[in-house]
C-alpha cells in the first residue's frame, strides 16, 4: 500500500474562513496544508469593481501561496477536493498532475457558495454571474463590448438591446453592481442607456429590513437613473432578455437585454453535499450544513466546516463571519478554547455602497449611517480588509482615479466609443 502524506490540519478553500483559520493556526507554528481550487484569495466583496473597470483582477486576487509565505507552518496545495473519508481521516483532491490523498489529524472546510437559480438552472445559459475574478472579467468585456457595439450599430431595436443591462438581486451586490453600471452608462452613453434594478422582496437591501437605509439606498438608486422594479419576480430569461412577473402576477413587463446579471440567490458549493454525506450532516435547502455550535460537522470532533458553506444560528453569509468562525476552529485546533466551545459571532455591523460618494452602513439597529460619512467607513473598511500593502496603496490609486477624476482604467475602448457616439448625435 503506498504511503499517504500527512498534515496535522488541512484546510479546504482559499477565501475568507480558510486564509484567517490559517493565519491564527500560524500563530502556533501548527503545521497545516491549505488546499484550493484556485490560486488566489479572493476578496469577493470587490468583484463588482472588476466588472466596472475601477479595479484590475490582481489587485483583488493576490495568489494565496503568496499570501501565505511567511505564515509559521503553512504548505499551500492547489487541487480540488472532491471526497474525504472521516474515519480514516482522508481526503481525496485533484490536481493537474492527478489524484492526490492526503492524511489530516482536524480538518477545516471552507468551501465557500456558488449562485442558486432557485431550480431555473438554464438561467444560467443567459446570465453573469459575479462569484469568481472569471466572472468579473467576463461581466467587463461584456458591458464594454456593448457599449461599443451600440456605437457602431444603426439598428434602433439593437442599439437598445445593448444599451439595456438588468441586474436581478438587490442585496448588497446587486446595488452595487447597479449603481456602478449606471454610472458607468451615465458617463459613455448619457441617456440611452438604461439599468433595471429588479427584486423580489418589496425592499432594496432586504437585511435592513425596509428601514431608513433600505429606504435611502432606495431613492439614491432612483434619484441616479436606476429603474428600480420592486415585488418583481424573474419568471424567463433567454438570449433576447428577461420577463419578469410584477406584484404577483398583477402585471408582466418583458425587457430585452444583451446583459443579465444574476446575483440572487446563493447555494453551497459541490464538496459540501459530499461532505454532508460522509458525515452525516442534515443540510439546509441551500444545501448549507447544519454544523453543530462548535463548528464541527456531524458526529465528528475533528472535522470543522466554516463560512459561506454552512448555516447556524441565521448568522448572515458574509466574510466576517466566515473569518471570525476561521479563527474560532483553529484556536480549539490550537488549545487556545477548550473543546466544543460554542461560536458566537461578533457582529460588527454591515455596509453597501450605491455609488460614488454615496453609501449605507449599520453598526447596529440604532446607530446608522448613510451618504457620504457611510461611504467614507466604506472605503476605510475595505482598505483595511484588503490583502498586502501593495494592493492598499493600488486601491486609494484606483479609487482616486475612478471616484474622484471619473475616468476607468479598464474602459479605456468605451471612451472611443464615448466619443464615437458624440460624433453620431451630432452628425
Ligand atoms: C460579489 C460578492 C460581494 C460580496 N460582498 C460582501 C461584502 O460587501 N461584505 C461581506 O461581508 N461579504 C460580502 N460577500 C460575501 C463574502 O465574500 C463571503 O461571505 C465569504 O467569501 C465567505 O468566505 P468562505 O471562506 O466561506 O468562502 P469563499 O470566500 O467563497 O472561499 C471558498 C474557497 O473554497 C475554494 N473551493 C471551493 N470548492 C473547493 C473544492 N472542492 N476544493 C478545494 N477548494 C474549493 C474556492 O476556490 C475558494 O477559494 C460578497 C460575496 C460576493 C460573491
Amino acid at each position: 500500500m503506498t504511503e499517504i502524506d500527512y498534515a496535522e490540519v488541512v484546510i479546504i478553500g482559499s477565501g475568507f474562513g480558510g486564509l484567517a483559520a490559517a493565519k491564527q493556526l500560524g500563530k502556533s507554528g501548527i503545521d497545516h496544508t491549505l488546499i484550493s481550487a484556485t490560486p488566489e484569495h479572493l476578496f469577493q466583496p470587490l468583484l463588482y469593481q472588476v466588472a466596472t473597470g475601477v479595479m484590475d483582477p490582481h489587485e483583488i486576487a493576490p495568489p494565496i501561496a503568496n499570501v501565505l509565505r511567511t505564515n509559521k507552518g503553512s504548505t499551500v496545495v492547489q487541487g480540488s477536493v472532491v471526497d474525504v473519508d472521516p474515519d480514516a481521516c482522508v481526503v481525496t483532491y485533484e490536481t493537474d498532475a492527478g489524484v492526490r490523498r492526503l492524511r489530516y489529524g482536524s480538518l477545516i472546510a471552507a468551501t465557500g457558495a456558488t449562485q442558486s437559480y432557485f431550480g431555473n438552472d438554464h438561467f444560467k445559459d443567459f446570465t453573469f454571474a459575479l462569484k469568481t475574478i472569471e466572472d468579473a472579467t467576463l461581466l467587463r468585456d461584456q458591458i464594454r463590448d456593448c457599449f461599443e457595439r451600440a456605437a457602431e450599430t444603426t439598428d434602433d431595436a439593437e442599439r437598445r438591446k445593448l444599451l439595456n443591462f438588468v441586474v436581478v438581486g438587490a442585496g448588497a451586490t446587486g446595488v452595487e453592481v447597479a449603481g456602478q453600471i449606471q454610472e458607468l452608462s451615465q458617463r459613455y452613453f448619457h441617456a440611452d442607456a438604461s439599468v433595471y434594478l429588479v427584486e423580489g422582496a418589496p425592499m432594496v437591501l432586504p437585511p435592513y429590513k425596509g428601514g431608513k437605509l433600505s429606504q435611502y439606498a432606495e431613492k439614491s438608486l432612483r434619484d441616479s437613473g436606476v429603474e428600480v422594479l420592486l415585488d418583481a419576480m424573474v419568471t424567463a430569461i433567454d438570449a433576447d432578455g428577461v420577463t419578469i412577473s410584477i406584484n404577483k402576477g398583477a402585471a408582466t413587463r418583458r425587457i430585452a437585454a444583451d446583459t443579465v446579471v444574476w446575483s440572487a440567490g446563493v447555494q453551497a458549493s459541490g464538496f459540501t453535499a459530499v461532505l454532508a454525506e460522509r458525515t452525516g450532516c442534515d443540510t439546509d435547502r441551500a444545501g448549507r450544513l447544519l454544523i453543530n455550535s462548535d463548528l464541527t460537522t456531524g458526529g465528528y470532533a475533528n472535522i470543522y466546516a466554516i463560512g459561506d458553506m454552512t448555516s447556524l444560528k441565521g448568522y448572515p453569509g458574509q466574510s466576517p463571519v466566515a473569518m471570525q468562525q476561521g479563527r474560532h476552529a483553529a484556536d480549539i485546533i490550537r488549545r487556545k478554547k477548550l473543546p466544543g466551545t460554542e461560536f458566537v459571532y461578533w457582529d460588527k455591523g454591515s455596509m453597501a455602497t450605491i455609488k460614488r460618494f454615496s453609501a449605507v452602513a449599520q453598526l447596529n439597529e440604532r446607530i446608522q449611517f448613510r451618504g457620504f460619512i457611510a461611504w467614507l467607513m466604506w472605503l476605510a473598511v475595505h482598505l483595511f480588509y484588503l490583502i498586502g500593502f501593495r494592493n492598499r496603496f493600488l486601491a486609494v490609486l484606483q479609487w482616486g482615479v475612478a471616484f474622484i477624476g471619473r475616468a476607468r482604467p479598464g474602459f479605456v475602448h468605451a471612451a472611443q466609443a464615448e466619443e464615437r457616439e458624440e460624433e453620431r448625435l451630432a452628425g
